[in-house]
């Protein structure tokens, strides 16, 4: 079923705004939910996943339904942060453009409150506040509660999981008992449904969507690299996506910092949002996140909670939250209002299973990809320096005056020389930094290796030797340091290397472009101490079945 929003009922001024927001039709969840609210006076319990556009779902109702004329408070919205506060009121004055004289006032913590008060005292048909504010402004007498109409506990889920609770029950007790409650949440933990039936009246309950899981515009994609090259593989995936506009998720404050500061001492855009900023800064930091004046933005899950920015692109999880369900969260901050986003993972072997986990969390397959290469990096690179040329508005007229200056130069150089070196100013510093850029992709196996341009690199056939090692993850072996004793043992890097395999107290792997005698002949070297012992195989028949599970083999089979 499709709708529009001409067939929702709303006030034309309402709209008329969301025409010009370039709300198209309603998404699922307002599609349910506005007719509900349009008509009636029973209590909703709305579930959706985040993104789904449940601010506009109760706002444009509540605001059709609002009489200006009439002073007093009219509908109190409740949500867990100050963040969220003061987007849900940007979002409702916006929907409020062309309706006259509806008032709607922000009330949160973490602000003086003198200037909430006097704000209040002015008038408020629509308060938005957070819990803890809101009952010290209902303690001081300066909220006047008696003739609201319409409660909103949006996002309950967080409010509780934030110890609202008992705030939360102080409020709901002094509005009046004919209210209407209108719950949104993206979860339906007990606590939330306890609090809907003790302050609910028999609440309608729609469910847009599967209950907990992550929104189908997502797409979750995964590198595994070594723990030292985490850094220099986020760099490869954010320089792969030249217009990316990203939130980057750290486990902790100072790594938050530290990833940061490398990217902006790298010349990244990007600022952090953790604890320990001031109010201001956070403003500040978020301001320009919001406005795109900041490309990415590195955060902790606490920090970035409430931030409401719409149409990133990706989401990066630098390091995993120590929580699974905590990822959707992180991921449903992209691939919002039916527009493509992805959630990246980067994870180090050890960390490989908990993609699994995270499968099963988010009920997605999660894609593996290899970090790009130097080479596919520089590709991107200039496919968007290229794409920036061909869509620049030329100002004709500003331009004219230095045409002549312009053909000169051209008269000096031939145009593809001109060219070259445009793009080279531009392009210089990703030429020169992955000019020897190392593969940063933990697992290297044999057929998955591509050239830049993404096609398989094709193998001869019969060429490759399977070679048996006696040492493996007993002695601490991983594949990178088998790659290290193969070169050595072939005294350079003389062998192109195929599958390699690492079990508990031997590894394998293939070897091709030179005599396998080189490699068994000879002294070896040794590794923590212990000699070095190659053997080669007869022949192909003879060398271990693939496992797919090995220690440090390849990727385990998706389940
Ligand atoms: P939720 O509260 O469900 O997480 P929001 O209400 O914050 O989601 O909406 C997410 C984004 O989708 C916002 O940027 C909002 O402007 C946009 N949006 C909401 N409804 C529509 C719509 N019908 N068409 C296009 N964009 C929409
Ligand atoms: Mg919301």
């Amino acid at each position: 079923m499709t709708m529009t929003f001409d067939e929702l009922g709303l006030a034309p001024g309402i709209r008329r705004a969301i025409t010009d927001l370039g709300f198209e039709k309603p998404t699922p969840v307002q599609m349910r939910v506005i007719p509900f609210l349009m008509t009636g006076d029973r209590d909703l319990v709305a579930l959706a996943q985040t993104g789904t556009g449940k601010t506009a779902a109760y706002g444009l109702p509540i605001l059709s339904r609002t009489d200006p004329a009439n002073r007093r408070t009219q509908t109190l919205v409740l949500c867990p942060t100050r963040e969220l506060c003061v987007q849900i009121t940007r979002d409702l004055l916006s929907f409020a453009t062309y309706t006259k004289g509806v008032s709607i006032q922000p009330v949160y913590g973490g602000a003086p409150i003198d200037a909430q008060m006097r704000a209040l005292e002015r008038g408020a048909h629509i308060i938005v506040a957070t819990p803890g504010r809101m009952l010290d402004m209902i303690r001081r007498g300066r909220a006047q509660l008696a003739h609201v109409q319409h409660v909103v506990l949006d996002e309950a889920d967080e409010m509780l999981k934030m110890g609202f609770q008992e705030d939360l029950e102080a409020i709901l007790k002094t509005v009046p008992k004919g209210v209407r409650t209108l719950l949104f949440s993206a979860t339906m933990p007990r606590q939330v449904a306890t609090l809907a039936g003790r302050y609910m009246n028999t609440p309608e309950e729609i469910t847009v969507g599967e209950r907990n899981a992550g929104s189908d515009m997502v797409s979750h994609e995964y590198y595994i690299v070594h723990a030292r090259d985490r850094y220099a593989a986020l760099k490869r995936i954010i320089d792969v996506y030249p217009t990316i506009y990203g939130l980057v998720f750290c486990r902790t404050r100072l790594e938050t910092h530290d990833v940061s500061t490398r990217l902006m001492e790298d010349g990244y855009n990007a600022d952090a949002l953790h604890g320990d900023l001031s109010q201001a800064q956070r403003d500040r930091v978020m301001g320009s996140f919001r406005t795109r004046h900041l490309q990415l933005l590195v955060a902790t899950d606490v920090a970035a909670r409430g931030l409401d920015v719409s149409d990133l692109t990706h989401v990066i999880n630098f390091s995993l939250p120590v929580d699974a369900a905590q990822y959707t969260h992180r991921s449903g901050r992209t691939g919002r209002a039916g527009k493509p986003g992805i959630s990246v993972v980067i994870v180090n072997m050890r960390e490989e299973h908990k993609i699994g986990v995270l499968e099963r969390v988010v009920k997605t397959r999660f894609e593996q990809k290899r970090v790009p290469s130097g080479r596919e990096v520089c590709a991107a690179q200039l496919h968007a320096l290229l794409e920036r040329v061909k869509q620049v508005d030329v100002d004709e007229a500003a331009i004219l005056p230095y045409l002549a200056q312009m053909g000169a130069l051209l008269a000096e150089l031939p145009a593809t020389e001109v060219l070259k070196r445009f793009v080279s100013l531009e392009f210089n510093r990703f030429l020169a930094y992955y000019k020897d850029a190392a593969d940063l992709n933990a697992t290297r196996l044999a057929g998955t290796e591509r050239s830049p341009r993404g096609q398989p690199r094709e193998r001869k056939p019969g060429q490759m030797t399977g070679f048996i090692v006696n040492l493996g993850v007993r002695n601490g072996l991983t594949p990178g340091d088998l790659i290290g004793l193969i070169n050595r043992a072939s005294r350079g890097p003389i062998f192109d290397i195929g599958r390699i395999q690492i079990d508990h107290d031997r590894s394998y792997f293939e070897a091709s472009g030179a005599d396998p005698r080189i490699l068994t002949a000879g002294s070896l070297p040794s590794y923590k101490g212990r000699p070095m012992q190659i053997r080669a195989f007869e022949s192909e028949r003879t060398a271990p079945p693939p496992k797919r599970h090995g220690a440090h083999g390849g990727k385990p089979p998706m389940r």
